[in-house]
């Protein structure tokens, strides 16, 4: 064997791979960490000196020597175009039942990736989030979807009627999804945090659903002073939920609440909760609006891929669906007896129309 392959041989042997490896750490230790969630040689090698002192109480020369032996066993290296490419062909798309919206996300909810939906009460947030805890056990037979739920709107009755809408077996489908009340805002960080052991248990595991992300956050952070904390804790929150997401390929969906802008003159005076932090963590942000008589308006306004666009849906008892079936007689006409670009051209005029309509409600 040549001198070079023998040393890097000998390199690869000396790599820690867990944390009680790292030079410094004996068992007492490792639980110190552990207990403030250093579990891991990526928790280690990311965090600064001065957070490993205080979590295990070893001095700051050893804290160094962890941390560059963590990141010295982390291939922390770069990864190519293509390889990411690859790691996309993984990437699952649940789908809500409207084409419209799937199609608004280029055929449905990602996983790897978090879903946030915004919109006033009432605006349908809470229903999409039944109808994908369904939808994901669609193509998978052992896929499971877990739901926090922070403001006592889970029905299973609801779920139920969707299932059936699916065709699908609703004991079954119900069986299948896990439901937990969150008290409060720690409640709910970790019981984000216990869905990392009901996969390491073996449950398959293909959605979370947090609905709603941020109510606990804002009832309980009142006023200037606590802001900082609140968005420090949602920042936290977020982070373990879009960690989840890549490294078990689950779908996040987030629901949101909006607040008034009182400053607004023109356009929307509505503005979602949580400000950047909310808005930086999700991939995908969707603005959900009333409109008449049980329609309702999804609108794309952030994503990494895809066009900010607009589109139409219904909420009805067993199905979220599109609002175009109205205008199927319409459209089966106009492409067959029409010219294509006055068939395109009504068609959009149309459409917009409709919105339009419910816009202005
Ligand atoms: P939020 O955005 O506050 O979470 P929801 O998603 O709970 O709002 O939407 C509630 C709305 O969903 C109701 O106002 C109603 O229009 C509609 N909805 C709820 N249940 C049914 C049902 N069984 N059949 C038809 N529409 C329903
Ligand atoms: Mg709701």
């Amino acid at each position: 064997m040549s001198k070079v392959k023998k040393m890097a041989k000998k390199t690869e042997e000396k790599k820690e791979s867990t944390v009680t490896d790292l030079p410094g750490v004996g068992a007492a230790t490792a639980e110190k960490l552990s207990a403030a969630g250093y579990d891991d040689l990526l928790s280690i090698a990311v965090s600064s000196i001065g957070q490993l002192v205080e979590a295990s109480g070893v001095s700051e020369v050893v804290a160094r020597k962890m941390i560059q032996a963590a990141r010295d066993g982390l291939d922390m290296g770069f990864q190519s175009g293509s390889d990411m490419l690859k790691k996309r062909d993984r990437i699952i798309k649940i789908k809500s039942g409207s084409e419209n919206i799937d199609n608004l996300l280029a055929g449905g909810f990602e996983t790897s990736a978090i879903t946030e939906c915004f919109g006033q009460y009432g605006s349908g947030k809470t229903q999409i989030g039944h109808v994908l805890a369904v939808s994901c056990q669609r193509d998978d037979p052992d896929a499971v979807a877990v739901y926090i739920d922070t403001e006592n709107t889970f029905r299973p009755e609801r779920i139920i009627q969707f299932a059936k809408g699916f065709d699908m077996d609703p004991d079954a489908v119900l069986e299948r999804i896990k439901v937990a009340r969150a008290f409060n805002s720690d409640h709910q960080m970790i019981l984000a945090e216990k869905v990392e052991d009901l996969i390491k248990e073996g449950v398959k595991v293909r959605l979370i659903i947090v609905d709603s992300l941020t109510a606990h956050f804002r009832a309980e952070f009142v006023g200037r002073g606590t802001l900082a904390e609140r968005q420090q804790k949602l920042n936290k929150h977020m982070h373990l939920l879009a960690m989840l997401a890549d490294k078990y390929n689950l779908c996040v969906y987030v629901t949101n609440q909006v607040m008034a802008k009182p400053d607004a003159f023109f356009g929307d005076p509505t503005e979602a909760i949580g400000g950047h932090i909310v808005g930086h963590n999700s991939t995908f942000r969707i603005y959900l609006r009333k409109g008449k008589k049980n329609t309702r308006v999804a609108k794309l306004v952030d994503s990494p891929n895809l066009p900010d666009a607009e589109c139409a849906f219904n909420v009805t008892e067993f199905k979220i669906e599109d609002i175009w079936i109205f205008f199927w007689f319409f459209d089966f006409f106009s492409r067959n007896f029409l010219n294509y670009t006055i068939y395109q051209y009504i068609w959009t005029w149309k459409c917009s129309d409709l919105i339009g309509e419910i816009k202005n409600e």
